[in-house]
């Protein structure tokens, strides 16, 4: 059997150090907040190339503080792309603002950044790119159109732990970002977990107060706010886990590398790209493929997990009929939700079963 992902393997190689991490947060009983998600907060700020870092609960809590923090209100609009998981649109519902979809480049699957110009309306007040399988939206252009028309860029690199633009490091391009740190992700919590990251001293302060009950000063409370804070035994497990993000990030670069190479020439299947502007971590390995739900049941039967990222489109979602979409609106984020099939893909992978999942899926394609 090779799981579509398997986050055992990876305990397995980190035990003994998380269990010295996790120990050190109960004899301090600083189970939320504390000194093992402060010093959390400062590895990831660093590796991000941001000034600040702010850990949350999750990252639909750092999307929707994002929200706050860059002043977006009620009957406000929010352009976001058409392929995402729903967390990136429930936190511009949270508000009460619009989300106005637009579609996703064929090429990176991220949002299109020709389609954002034609969006904007007098009531856009963010751009929310997103990284989408772990790789960087074209953000030049759509740091332009933004900057053009006065616009805040908030990343959702919830996919994207040290993916890079141009060698720069996704969520330190926009005003504001927010990852996720939910156990399947890139860099995963023991539990739920997520970060904003800035270079804005006032979003930062800002979100600080709102995780935390809008306190400026203990006892002082100056925002009407929430509680989003992070628990130290995930500080602790992320802390940790930082050690080797960098070499679990290679690991998922060399499957992919070896995925790229073994399917390059199976008919029928179309591979992810990797943008010349870019550094794909690879969160997903998705290919696109006709047949998708026959090919899925063939891998699995030949003892392969697969999955699908993501079965509808946002304007396709049943939760979102009052955005008033119909199929045909967004054709390559629907060709994506056709077509998508996530291969197993994470750092413990060893050569030789990214060789067998290639073999498989080829005599699927071929028999
Ligand atoms: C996982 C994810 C989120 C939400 O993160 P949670 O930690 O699960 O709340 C938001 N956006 C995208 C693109 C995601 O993949």
């Amino acid at each position: 059997m090779i799981p579509f992902v398997d986050l055992k393997a990876q305990y397995r190689s980190i035990k003994d150090e998380v269990k010295v991490a996790l120990d050190d947060v109960l004899e301090n009983a600083s189970f939320v907040l504390g000194p093992a998600v402060a010093r959390f907060e400062e590895k990831f700020a660093a590796y991000c190339g941001t000034k600040h870092c702010v850990a949350v609960n999750s990252g639909t809590s750092a999307l929707h503080l994002a929200m706050l923090a860059a002043g977006v209100k009620r009957g406000d609009e929010v352009i976001a792309p058409a392929m995402t998981f729903v967390a990136t649109v429930a936190a511009i519902d949270y508000i009460g603002a619009k989300p106005v979809l637009v579609d996703v480049d064929p090429a990176s699957y991220c949002m299109n950044p020709t389609k954002v110009e034609a969006a904007i309306t007098p009531r856009t007040k963010v751009v929310m790119p997103v990284h989408l399988y772990g790789q960087s939206a074209d953000m030049d252009p759509i740091l332009d159109v933004a900057r053009r028309r006065n616009l805040i860029v908030i990343e959702d690199a919830a996919q994207a732990h040290g993916a890079e633009y141009k060698g720069r490091r996704c969520g330190s391009m926009g005003d504001i970002a927010g990852f996720s740190f939910y156990p399947g992700k890139n860099l995963g919590a023991f539990g739920e977990g997520g970060a904003l990251v800035t270079n804005r001293d006032d979003f930062a302060k800002t979100v600080r107060m709102l995780r935390d009950w809008g306190q400026e000063t203990k006892g002082v409370h100056v925002l009407k706010a929430f509680n989003y804070r992070m628990e130290g035994f995930q500080g602790a497990v992320l802390g940790v886990k930082m050690n080797h993000i960098e070499a679990w990030t290679e690991g998922r670069r060399r499957a992919a590398a070896i995925y790229d190479r073994l399917l390059s020439d199976v008919p029928g299947i179309v591979l992810p790209t990797e943008m010349s502007y870019a550094r794909h971590v690879y969160h997903v390995y998705g290919i696109l493929v006709k047949s998708r739900n026959a090919v899925a049941r063939k891998l699995q039967d030949a003892g392969i997990g697969t999955n699908v990222h993501y079965l509808n489109p946002i304007h396709l979602q049943p939760c979102h009929v009052e955005l008033g979409h119909k199929r045909g609106d967004f054709p390559d984020a629907e060709r994506l939700a056709d077509e998508e099939l996530s291969l197993p893909m994470y750092p413990e992978l060893t050569d030789e079963q990214v060789i067998q999942v290639a073999a498989a899926l080829r005599a699927a394609l071929c028999a």
